[in-house]
């Protein structure tokens, strides 16, 4: 069902004011997790500033560690929520388990589906069997053909609004968390009509190379970039490493925009 061979014209995802896959690239921000309503609204607030529509935030988080923060939960949704709706944003979030996809369709735009998760296949027929829209994230060590066999999964349960998002995967280069595989974007693009992203952060791990491998990922037909951003990454309670201050999210903002590619 995702294959072109299906349907020619590309599949559009609308949050809003805002649609994906129809030509204009898309910027996503926001912060890794959901930590106070505090640390949102200051991340909502700097992106509705620069012009964004959606934000990304992190209420479930699939830690390596069980000991490392594991996120708010529904509370983060419900902050998620609050924020949106305050600055007139659409919100992604992910979610991890198939029992809380119906309750995260009453707060939150776009259910992320994250890289640990892209072959759980419950967690996928549940997502196939609502009607929110959802960024199918590529698993750790997913070939492009796991990928979209997993949003076949999705879509072929009647969610037809699936988004996919390359998200860097596991080679022997240590130069980078993972390796941003930028060939996938345009084989995506060619052998499914659904909108293809690339997730700049957890691809790289370095904040200092953001900027050209957005302008990459736009360059080689991506409909969206998204970055994690966050108020004062040096206490962030996940990917403190890697995550933009808001004023390095505007520079970045800005060096992608003068390509003119977003
Ligand atoms: C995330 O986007 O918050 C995340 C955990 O990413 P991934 O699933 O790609 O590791
Ligand atoms: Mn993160």
């Amino acid at each position: 069902l995702v294959s072109r061979k299906k349907k020619q014209e590309d599949t559009l995802v609308q949050l809003g004011s805002t649609v994906i896959g129809g030509g204009t690239p898309v910027m996503i921000a926001g912060p890794c997790s959901v930590e106070s309503y505090e640390q949102v609204r200051q991340v909502a607030a700097a992106l509705k500033q620069a012009g964004m529509t959606v934000m990304r935030g992190g209420a479930f988080k699939p830690r390596t560690s069980p000991y490392d923060f594991q996120g708010l939960g529904i509370d983060g949704l419900k902050i998620l929520k609050d924020v949106a709706s305050e600055f007139g944003l659409k919100t992604i979030s992910e979610i991890v388990d198939p029992a809380h996809i119906e309750i995260a369709c009453e707060y939150i735009d776009v259910i992320q589906i994250g890289a640990r998760n892209m072959q759980n296949f419950e967690l996928l027929k549940a997502a196939g069997n609502v009607r929110t829209p959802v960024l199918l994230k590529r698993g750790l060590a997913a070939t492009i053909d796991e990928f979209v066999h997993a949003a076949e999964y999705i879509v072929s349960r009647g969610n037809t609004q699936v988004m996919l998002i390359e998200r860097g995967i596991r080679t022997y280069e240590k130069a980078t968390r993972n390796t941003l595989d930028i060939s996938a974007v345009p084989i995506l693009k060619q052998e499914t009509h659904l909108p293809v992203l690339v997730d700049v952060t957890h691809s790289t791990g370095r904040k200092d190379i953001l900027a050209p491998c957005a302008r990459a990922a736009l360059a080689a037909g991506a409909d969206g970039v998204m970055v994690e951003v966050h108020p004062d990454p040096a206490t962030a309670l996940s990917d403190a490493a890697q995550q933009l201050n808001i004023p390095e999210f505007h520079d970045f903002l800005a060096s992608v925009r003068k390509s003119g590619l977003l």
